[in-house]
């Protein structure tokens, strides 16, 4: 196998292996990172899949994109640990919602939303890049919600990394909070910010710009720009397109934030899976729905709905797709996302609409409507949902072409993570599974920090664990 290569998007950036896109994030040319070559996945013994694990399936994806930075074995064995964390034995298991209809469960991993799939992944990369590099990093990030525990999850007890979670007072949920604030690892820094949840992206963001702290502290992140995460989502498309559709086509229904999960199948697509239909599911932030119905985009205001994880406007990964429909041209893509800031608007070629639409299309879903299917699949299926998932379900019955076609919608998250929006649809609070259902018994720890840039950066300086 050829080594990975990965060029940047807008086409100025240095082109890399794997083990430094894994550390760099974005590009320096402002570009998202993309292989230069995809590779193609195997669909020629259709007898063996149903007897191939997730596991090995994974390191059957992913290998191609790691090497050589990440030797076969080396990566065979942290694949295998990572979805060892897992409370399902499929991973992500497929339930069968009748009349050719599927829903893939990505919840099972340890802090009940998708974003696991891929950061229990990125976690142990960056530890073992960085112990073969003899270096060390510390993360910083603000959250809303969901990232955060996720991103502590994969970075808690790694001795190469440090983390801080910047999260707003008041503003997220109890359950939220708390699977970030009981976390014992002394490398796992929870800070609760008197402020909202953009003081904190804020606050985030003037850390990295500003040089000589950026560079004392080694500051990296885990957002979702990053194209390991992007990698690992790659596999469940294989998997469920596999054990659903036996090797015939198949068709996704996601909801859609910042477009890594999607990304994420149509890199599949390009492997050689194949796929009839990408739904995007979206909430009231309906930017992605505009832009797959006419091929145009005008940046709104972000407005709260019951999905918080899909409140965006400006969903970064699109950048990746529109260097494939801009026929990989670089320069082209650097134009189109200067414009699109600039002005607040942009629209494809109607050549290349219609080329997108052949397989794109999206669908927003408010929040009473997303009430009415959670409360429609407890009542028919028997099944609790939660509000993001029931936003891509409610998008995949709408814009399905056949059902000759198997449909398979993604659930992101366990219901437990929104109870109250699951509540006022069923009349009932979800219960957290038994494996993280000591929460609310579990001493708190966190540090409680004014919304002032030098109070946070001299936090982060006496607690990462060289300062010692
Ligand atoms: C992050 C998230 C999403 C959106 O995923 P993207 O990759 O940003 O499109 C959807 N649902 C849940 C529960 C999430 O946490």
């Amino acid at each position: 196998m050829a080594d990975a290569r990965y060029i940047s998007t807008r086409g100025s950036a240095p082109e890399l292996g794997f083990g430094d896109v894994l550390l760099t994030g974005l590009a320096n040319d402002g570009g998202l990172y993309v292989p230069a070559q995809t590779p193609t996945v195997d669909w020629s013994h259709p007898e063996d899949w149903p007897h191939k694990s997730y596991v090995d399936t994974a390191i059957e994806v992913m290998t191609p994109f790691v090497e050589p930075s990440f030797g076969a074995e080396e990566f065979a064995q942290i694949v295998a640990d990572t979805y060892a964390t897992f409370h399902h034995d499929d991973v992500v298991p497929l339930v069968d919602l009748g009349e050719n209809s599927h829903l893939m469960e990505l919840f099972w991993g340890p802090t009940l939303a998708f974003k696991d799939v891929a950061l229990q992944l990125v976690g142990r990369l960056f530890d073992a890049e960085l112990n073969r590099r003899g270096e060390r990093l510390t993360i910083v990030g603000a959250t809303s919600g969901d990232t955060g525990s996720a991103a502590i999850e994969a970075c808690r007890d790694r001795d190469a990394l440090d983390i801080f979670i910047l999260f707003p007072k008041g503003r997220v949920s109890d359950v939220q909070r708390r699977q970030m604030t009981t976390v014992t690892s002394s490398n796992v820094h929870a800070i609760e910010i008197d402020g909202t949840f953009d003081d904190c992206q804020d606050i985030v963001k003037a850390m990295f710009a500003h040089d000589t702290f950026r560079d004392e502290v080694r500051l990296g992140a885990v957002n979702s720009i990053n194209w390991a995460r992007v990698m690992a989502q790659v596999v469940y498309y294989v998997w469920a397109a596999r054990r659903i559709g036996r090797g015939g086509p198949v068709s996704f229904s996601v909801p859609t934030g910042n477009f890594g999960n999607v990304f994420a199948g149509e890199t599949a697509r390009r492997m050689g899976v194949p796929v009839a239909q990408f739904v995007v599911g979206s909430n009231r932030n309906d930017i992605l729905t505009q832009f797959f119905g006419t091929g145009s985009m005008t940046i709104g205001e972000v407005s709260p709905s019951l999905s918080p994880s899909m409140d965006i406007q400006v969903s970064s990964n699109l950048e990746r797709l529109v260097f494939d429909v801009l026929g990989r041209d670089g320069a082209k893509v650097a134009d189109f996302m200067m414009r699109f800031r600039g002005e607040g608007t942009i629209a494809l070629e109607a050549d290349q609409m219609n080329l997108l639409a052949e397989t794109w299309s999206g669908c927003s879903v408010d929040d009473r409507a997303t009430l009415d299917t959670i409360a429609r699949y407890h009542r028919v299926k028997a099944m609790t949902v939660d509000p993001h998932t029931a936003v891509g379900l409610l998008a995949g019955e709408q814009l399905r072409v056949t059902t000759d076609v198997p449909m398979i919608s993604l659930a992101t998250a366990h219901p437990a993570k929104f109870p109250d929006a699951v509540e006022s649809a069923i009349g009932e609070r979800p219960a957290l599974p038994d494996y993280i259902g000591d929460l609310f018994a579990l001493q708190e720890r966190f540090a409680t920090l004014p919304n002032d840039l030098a109070t946070v950066e001299t936090f982060v300086l006496d607690h990462r664990s060289e300062a010692g």
